[in-house]
């Protein structure tokens, strides 16, 4: 990598800058910022961008990721919440016509408006190297949005295997599940702690999820099953489903064995297709509105 690219991944390019702007790190704010080049060139590479795509950025720190992504992408739409990178940005983005820094919190910020204004209302693509903190919260966001169409995202290592997880294994959690409504994930590479500066503790790796939502019948109770089934994970089913369903034990025994499943079976060896079954089952039993709507 040559130039501004280049110099943003040598630690001690980036020290002199940061210390030149005053810059301290927050490790609230997840701030390990990239310094070996390889990163963002395969980020950008399992992006697959052709120079075609609009991409939506989170968290472009000191622009390591961000400048690969101008040259590969049509337009860059990139959100940063640390106001005193200002300045820094400033410097290191001068002369890249074709990226926008919001200065903002993605946890707060309106993405429907921002899909309409700056990229025409046609699906972007996500490619980020996520803040650690916030993981969980920007994903779910990002992907029940809707609004976009891929996410290549760095994020911790234990993370990763959970958004990709399969059922019955221990990683596999409802959070795996509403992942795994949305999107394809699959685990693309891992990057060492010396790929950062500061080094952070862990491993990361990087996801790529395809973006397709698959439509369920009745997805606030799906999802109300999920939760119930993995917030006491070591119950069985039939004591797990309880709270959340209003029927007697015998009744949701025989719910649970119409839909092909063991009572006693534990509710994290499910798959979508089978909280599906659940919860279709659960709404033809009470009638739909037992459970708040038709899309209970
Ligand atoms: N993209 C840069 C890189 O790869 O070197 C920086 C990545 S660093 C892991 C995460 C970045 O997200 C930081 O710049 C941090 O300030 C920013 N950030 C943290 N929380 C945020 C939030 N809620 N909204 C937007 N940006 C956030």
């Amino acid at each position: 990598m040559e130039g501004e690219d280049g110099r943003l991944c040598d630690a001690r390019y980036v020290r002199a800058l940061l210390a030149r702007h005053g810059f301290h790190f927050s490790r609230a704010r997840g701030q390990n910022f990239l310094t070996a080049d390889w990163v963002p060139q395969s980020m950008v590479r399992c992006a697959g961008l052709d120079g075609t795509q609009n991409v939506f950025e989170v968290g472009p720190g000191l622009g390591a990721l961000t400048r690969p992504l101008a040259r590969a992408a049509r337009r860059v739409v990139t959100v940063e919440v640390d106001v005193s990178l200002r300045p820094v940005l400033a410097e290191t983005l001068a002369g890249l016509g074709n990226v926008d820094v919001l200065w903002a919190d993605v946890l707060t910020l309106d993405l429907p408006a921002l899909v309409a204004t700056y990229f025409a209302g046609r699906r972007p693509v996500v490619c980020a190297n996520l803040p650690y903190a916030v993981t969980t919260p920007v994903l779910a966001r990002l992907l029940g949005s809707g609004l976009f169409e891929a996410l290549t995202v760095m994020v911790q290592k234990e993370v990763a295997q959970r958004l990709c997880a399969a059922p019955g294994t221990s990683a596999y959690g409802a959070f795996s599940v509403y992942v795994g409504v949305h999107a394809r994930p699959a685990i693309a590479f891992d990057v060492p702690p010396d790929a950062f500066l500061p080094r952070p503790r862990v491993t990361s790796s990087v996801v790529h999820m395809v973006c397709q939502k698959r439509p369920l019948r009745h997805e606030t109770l799906f999802f109300r099953l999920v939760r119930a089934a993995f917030g006491q994970r070591r119950k069985t089913l039939l004591n797990a489903l309880a709270p959340a369903l209003p029927f007697p034990k015998d009744a949701l025994s025989e719910l649970i064995a119409s839909c092909g499943l063991a009572p006693s079976a534990r509710g994290e060896t499910l798959g979508i297709p089978e909280f599906e079954a659940l919860s279709d089952a659960a709404a033809a039993q009470t009638g739909e509105s037992g459970f708040g709507g038709a899309n209970a």
